[in-house]
């Protein structure tokens, strides 16, 4: 409890567009087997001509790294944001980074890197834009600008089912080892002592299906990992559980260049239009239905 009420300071919050997702209960559990961590590419379907008349505005005003183009960083193995189906990247960023594109004049080109490779990415001009159920940090935003909020995350913990480990403090007092994802915001509570669990007792993985295959065969004792793909990865193997603790609660946002602040204003333009309109509600209901 008190690992989740402190870290909660740490988390900024700052957005006005957010959508409240922890009671949602349905996710696509298929696709949480993708474990692929090697580049990939995936071009969106549409093109520039398909833009409308307000985009063309948006679209004189905004530079990106490659003319015409947004290049998105993600990690394609957090479903249901983002995750390999046959051979696209699909899930609620690729979908929203899509109509972003779309909004702006520009082709939507997606890379699937390493997960804490994308602030970097972004950083250095490598990618336009790190889109990747990414929460906001006050300490990511001293390299990156994030966009308004578009949707909310909490941290959850999954062991096998008949776990001796009951709570989060169960977790932290005892003597288990965690598996997290690297560079998350799970990894950052995780490893600190004051709260989490301490760094000798966290291991680190490329993706969260790594660390479920780690966990199944026991060289772990849980994960900390977010609670959508948490509900995906449990419902997609059998004999694991989610603990039913309080979590804390953290904004999903999209990571920009500090040196592209039109880049900024154009995608938070486009956010608040696409939620007054209703596309993102609609596009985070197709992959966490309510009903
Ligand atoms: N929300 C977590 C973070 O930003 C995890 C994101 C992810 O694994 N894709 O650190």
């Amino acid at each position: 409890m008190k690992f989740f009420t402190r870290k909660l300071m740490s988390v900024v919050i700052a957005a006005s567009f957010c959508f409240g997702l922890a009671s949602c209960s349905k996710t696509p559990a298929e696709s949480s087997a993708a474990s692929s961590t090697e580049a990939t590419t995936t071009v969106a379907e549409s093109k520039a001509s398909e833009s409308s008349a307000s985009s063309e505005e948006s679209k004189a005003a905004v530079k990106t790294v490659t003319e015409g183009k947004l290049i998105m960083a993600t990690n394609a193995t957090f479903p249901p944001y983002e995750y390999h189906e046959k051979d696209q990247i699909i899930g609620i960023d690729a979908e929203i980074a899509k109509a972003i594109a779309d909004k702006l004049g520009l082709e939507l080109v997606i890379e699937d890197v390493a997960f804490d490779s994308i602030i970097a990415g972004v950083q250095s001009g490598k990618y336009d834009i790190g889109c990747a159920g990414m929460t906001v940090t006050e300490d990511r935003l001293k390299s990156v600008n994030f966009s308004t909020s578009y949707a909310t995350g909490i941290q959850s913990i999954i062991v096998k089912e008949g776990s001796e480990i009951k709570t989060v403090d169960d977790l932290i007092k005892g003597k288990y080892k965690v598996g997290v994802q690297s560079g998350t915001t799970g990894d950052i509570y995780m490893a600190d002592t004051d709260g989490g669990v301490g760094e000798d007792r966290v291991d680190r993985y490329n993706n969260g299906n790594d660390a479920v295959v780690a966990l199944l065969a026991g060289k772990i004792d849980a994960i900390c990992i977010d609670n959508e793909p948490a509900k995906a990865f449990v419902a997609a193997n059998k004999g694991l559980k989610i603990l039913e603790t309080p979590f804390t609660e953290e904004k999903y946002a999209i990571a920009i260049s500090k040196d592209n602040e039109e880049l900024l204003t154009a995608i938070n333009k486009a956010l608040e239009e696409l939620t007054a309109d209703g596309t993102i509600g609609k596009i985070i209901e197709k992959y966490i239905p309510t009903k």
